[in-house]
């Protein structure tokens, strides 16, 4: 095999410049005479690695100075529960209401996860159309005065992405979950009150979760909410109240430093924007695969598919292995075929993976 090409969904696929840079200074980061892993996190040079990609991130987002950058453990469904913790203290109806849009499988969880801290209003739900779009904005049933509004922004099992930020009433603080697809594509900021994510989709390894907060949502956490989640406090320490996933910043950071290389955000949208086209073009040819999506809510990054024969499935994916197509099969509570295609999948992967699509088809 000349090539390996890995789809997983998550934990997924690193740039291999950063797997060769974090080689080679494992031993011995820039002659300090330590590993990264070895490093105290208050020392000085940790502290000059976590700024930097703080710094890093914040350039490449174009992160406004009222938001703060958290680096937190936890991932993104230990995230969904510190969120309600975090935002729903001081609400003005007891216990606070929080909207939720339900567009897939990881909106489904959040919204279990936050019913446990709050009262959860269902704005809307494509569950019907079997999570295939977004409902439209005009038919969502928000509360007045809601803490927040909880979307997830691509819906990893589903493939189903926001192309912008819901046009809600001004006031309404959106959460948005972008574990998977979070510097993909160009954003606005300040559309958010808070944006998250678990790190290992486009960022880096399991154990990292990063959370950009608007300042003026900070002070709000409900008392039961553990010090080392209250954003306030996390805030307050620079991410060092407790001990952060130090790796994980690290190699969080050479990503960064990757992303900048390639030009910054916009440049890997139109990349993207490519792979994904190639990609869905080859799906769309004729009827022996198919992808469920409404094409306007079609991901980028995370694309389910389905072979129109499923007897065919075991084929495909061994055929698929022996060519160095890895971990295509799809998320076990829909079945199928799922084709992660993140920031660090390169286009020649895409290539290799329709031209396997094709001669699997017998096109
Ligand atoms: C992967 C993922 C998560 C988080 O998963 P953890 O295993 O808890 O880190 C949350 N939301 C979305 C959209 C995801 O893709």
């Amino acid at each position: 095999m000349s090539h390996i090409y890995n789809f997983s969904a998550g934990p997924a696929v690193l740039p291999k410049e950063v797997l060769a840079q974090a080689a080679a200074e494992m031993q011995d980061w820039h002659g300090s005479g330590m590993s990264v892993m070895e490093m105290s996190h208050r020392g000085p040079e940790f502290i000059s690695i976590y700024q930097q990609a703080v710094a890093d991130l914040r350039e490449l987002l174009a992160v406004p100075q009222n938001y703060k950058i958290l680096f937190l453990q936890g991932g993104g469904l230990g995230e969904n529960a510190i969120i309600p913790m975090n935002l729903v203290g001081h609400g003005a109806t007891q216990p606070a209401t929080v909207d939720f849009v339900h567009t897939g499988s990881w909106s489904g969880k959040s919204i279990q996860e936050a019913a446990k801290y709050a009262n959860v209003n269902v704005a809307a739900s494509s569950k019907a159309a079997h999570f295939t779009g977004v409902p439209p904005v005009s038919e969502w049933q928000l509360t007045p005065g809601a803490a927040y509004l909880h979307i997830c922004t691509n819906e990893t099992i589903d493939g189903v992405e926001f192309q912008q930020a819901p046009a809600v009433p001004a006031g309404t603080t959106i959460v948005a979950d972008m574990s998977s697809h979070i510097l993909s594509r160009v954003i606005d900021v300040s559309q958010y009150g808070v944006i998250f994510g678990g790190a290992q989709k486009n960022i880096g390894p399991a154990g990292l979760t990063v959370v950009i907060v608007r300042e003026d949502l900070l002070g709000k956490a409900l008392p039961i909410c553990p010090s080392a989640f209250d954003w306030t406090i996390v805030a307050e320490h620079e991410s060092m109240y407790n001990t952060p996933p130090t790796y994980g910043i690290y190699i969080a950071g050479l990503v960064f430093q990757w992303l900048k290389r390639q030009g910054g955000v916009a440049a890997m949208e139109q990349r993207n924007i490519e792979k994904a086209a190639l990609l869905y073009a080859a799906l769309d040819a004729d009827d022996f695969y198919q992808n469920r999506v409404a094409p306007e809510y079609r991901s980028r990054m995370t694309i389910p598919f389905y072979l129109r024969d499923e007897s065919l499935n075991d084929a495909f994916l061994a055929g698929a292995k022996q060519r160095g197509l890895l971990q295509l099969k799809g998320h076990k509570s829909v079945g199928g075929m799922r084709a992660s295609i993140y920031n660090a999948m390169p286009i020649e992967g895409v290539q290799a993976l329709v031209n396997y699509l094709n001669e699997f088809a017998g096109r």
